[in-house]
């Protein structure tokens, strides 16, 4: 039997590539370093709440994500437009609130998975099928090239083991990848560079949720749209269910990763709080629930350099993988695409892409070449 396509990481991307790579026959192995899959998708709701806010993507654009759009639709998932009817509020940092009474719609529209946007990985992970074996809790430290086969290095609780791989693809963030897979044969220099001078979109960042009784900013007039010049948090949106009984409001945090560390999260919450309660009045001092997610402290999201905050949304494209690894080695995750880098389309994308190069490898490569390696065997 031949060995398995394995595909490292269980966010938007890897998960995407092992149900394309069924879909097309081939049987996967999905490792995941952390005990959930969905990477930097992450939704939240208070005990006993239905409604789930979102801590890492909100949005998406159907005007412009035609395979997010395609695969909501697909998985029988209900989406909804991002609230922002009513007026928005901009702090100055002299600490002054202003009131806009211009609504502040995205264009094209923003809109919002209804559960929540880990309802879209739930949903994925449900229809694998059992031709995908998902391998949670699992870290991959090492690839080594053999002539027919990649071998892999992985870590769970019961402690390191191998796993020979037909293939491989890689959706783990390309400065993860640099940092914490070794290599073997070494990949030249000039790769490694490229892989760390690659931002990991949004991993210095962090978001903060509270989730009140009711949408009292509403009843105001306010959109729950708001922008701060003092902080901590620098833009502000309405976070509640599509029909607006749960209500909640999002911000993302602007400070820096290490002033965020410095203050530590209980007193972040505290500001944050004080903040909502600046822009969309008293009643803001009283929610039902309140989470921070500092992404810039996932060590399986940000790596070292990911610490210094990013001014702008860097170029992303395919990346090269060196000769030797050509045909056995595929990188996704979204900092893989080339049209959509940063986004969940750009996940799909890159999924699509190294999915598609690696069956078209298949159809090219000698019958021999497909052969398992008896020297090796699988070693579990
Ligand atoms: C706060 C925030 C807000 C965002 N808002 C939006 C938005 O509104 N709209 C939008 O389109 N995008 C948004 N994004 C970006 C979006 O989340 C990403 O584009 C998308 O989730 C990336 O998916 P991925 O599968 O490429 O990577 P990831 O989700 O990072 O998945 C990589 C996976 O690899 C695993 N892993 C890491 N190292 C190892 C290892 N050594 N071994 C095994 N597994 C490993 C990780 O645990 C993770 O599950 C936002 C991101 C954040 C953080």
């Amino acid at each position: 039997m031949s060995h398995p396509v394995l595909v490292i990481g269980a966010g938007l991307s890897g998960l995407y590539a092992s149900s394309l790579l069924a879909q097309a026959g081939q049987r996967v192995m999905l490792v995941e370093a952390r005990d959930r899959v969905g990477g930097r998708v992450l939704s939240q709701a208070p005990a006993g709440s239905a409604h789930r806010v979102d801590l890492g993507p909100s949005w998406f654009w159907p005007a412009m994500n035609p395979r997010m759009k395609r695969l909501i639709a697909e998985l029988g998932l209900a989406s909804f437009p991002q609230h922002s009817r009513g007026a928005a509020v901009v702090e100055g940092q002299d600490g002054k609130v202003y009131k806009h009474q211009s609504t502040w719609e995205q264009s094209p529209s923003s809109y919002r998975v209804a559960g929540g946007m880990q309802a879209l990985t739930e949903a994925l992970e449900a229809q694998l099928g059992d031709k995908v074996h998902v391998q949670a809790n699992t870290r991959v430290h090492a690839m080594k090239l053999r002539p027919h086969a990649v071998e892999l290095s992985l870590e769970d609780a019961r402690g390191p083991w191998q796993q020979l791989a037909s293939q491989v693809i890689v959706t783990i963030p390309p400065r993860l990848m640099a940092q914490d897979i070794s290599l073997e044969p070494t990949w030249p220099e000039r790769f490694i560079d490229d892989m760390r001078a690659t931002p990991t979109w949004m991993a210095g960042q962090a978001k903060f949720v509270a989730v009140y009784p009711k949408a009292f900013w509403r009843e105001a007039g306010l959109s729950g749209d708001g922008m701060s010049h003092r902080g901590p948090m620098s833009e502000i949106h309405d976070a509640s269910d599509a029909s607006g009984q749960v209500a909640a409001l999002f911000g993302f945090v602007g400070a820096t990763p290490s002033y965020r560390a410095g203050v530590g999260n209980d007193a972040l919450q505290q500001h944050a709080l004080a903040q909502l309660v600046r822009l969309f009045g008293a009643e803001a001092a009283k929610p039902l629930w309140t989470s921070l997610q500092d992404w810039a402290q996932e060590p399986l999201t940000a790596a070292k350099e990911d610490q210094r905050p990013l001014s702008y949304h860097p170029m992303y494209d395919v990346g090269q993988v060196p000769p030797p690894w050509e045909q056995r080695l595929w990188l996704a995750g979204t900092e893989r695409s080339p049209n959509y880098g940063g986004y969940l389309e750009g996940a799909l994308e890159a999924a699509e892409l190294a999915v598609q190069g690696l069956l078209e490898s298949l159809k090219t490569r000698p019958p021999r070449a497909q052969a398992t390696v008896p020297a090796v065997g699988e070693l579990q």
